[in-house]
């Protein structure tokens, strides 16, 4: 729980995957929840889900990259749930392909939702966050941000979300609210069994290979993540800021 005076979280790319299990996770901590999504059925669901196990979401559909859908949405968000204190900036998509391979549509795609996206997002929540005194922001990097082989477009975006996340911490901090990064691992949802099916092995196969790579011997699940956003949105963690913590079942990917 905390002590924010609006308890008001909004979740991007919670149509599925991470995103869907930190909205469930927030929403059981005692937040309202705007659930955004390109796909605007699935966190409408997602969102009656949540009502019915007794909490408060609502779902709306939003392209975070494009800045007139992002602030339309993100004052829906305040009119019908109050002023958002909370966001986590999780939306996201891969377009993987070696450098020479990788076209500017895959490369623009990937940096329009991650960095373009988590700009306009917080830009346009921060001013809520700012009069209420409170906020926390947490912006979802990846250990992909240390390098990993075809991944030119999307290990830079993640990059740049930790230096994004740094700045923000720096420039907000003196009005109540906290920037940090997550930087999963391996966690098993549809982008990685997207990625397996590129690869062209099954995705039981996959996970099992990447297990026995990682020191706790097993592949990370959206709740592993949504613990950790839980924490670092809660009061407990009003003097962790500006930080990036991996979340992938060891020291690094
Ligand atoms: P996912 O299952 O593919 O879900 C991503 C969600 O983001 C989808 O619901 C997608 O909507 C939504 N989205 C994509 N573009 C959007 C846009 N322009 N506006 C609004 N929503 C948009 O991915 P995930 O595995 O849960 O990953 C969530 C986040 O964690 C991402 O930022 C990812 O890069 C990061 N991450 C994941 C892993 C992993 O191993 N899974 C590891 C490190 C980091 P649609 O369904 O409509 O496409």
């Amino acid at each position: 729980m905390t002590d924010s005076p609006s308890r008001v979280a909004i979740v991007t790319g919670a149509g599925r995957g991470i995103g869907a299990a930190v909205a469930r996770r927030l929403a059981s901590d005692g937040f309202a929840v705007a659930l955004l999504d390109l796909a605007s059925d699935a966190v409408k669901a997602n969102a009656d889900a949540i009502t019915a196990d007794g909490g408060r979401a609502i779902g709306i559909g939003v392209d975070v990259s494009d800045a007139e859908s992002v602030e339309t949405a993100v004052t829906e968000v305040a009119e019908r749930l109050g002023p958002p204190t909370v966001l986590v900036n999780n939306a996201g998509i891969t377009r993987d392909n070696l450098l020479f391979k990788m076209t500017e549509s895959d490369w623009d795609s990937v940096m329009n939702v991650h960095l373009r996206g988590s700009f306009l997002m917080s830009r346009a929540a921060q001013k809520y966050m700012t009069e209420q005194g409170w906020g926390r922001i947490v912006n979802l990097s990846s250990t992909s941000a240390l390098g990993n082989r075809g991944q030119a477009n999307y290990s830079a975006a993640k990059a740049g979300l930790q230096g994004f996340t740094k700045t923000l911490a720096i420039e907000l901090g003196k009005f109540g609210i906290t920037v940090n990064a997550i930087a999963p691992g391996f966690i098993e949802t549809d982008m990685t069994a997207a990625t397996a099916e590129r690869l062209g092995v099954s995705f039981e196969e996959f996970k099992k290979a990447a297990a026995a790579e990682i020191p706790v011997r097993r592949v990370g699940q959206p709740s592993d993540i949504a613990g950790v956003a839980s924490f670092l949105v809660s009061d407990d963690a009003s003097f962790v800021s500006g930080q990036v913590i991996y979340v992938a079942g060891g020291p690094k990917a």
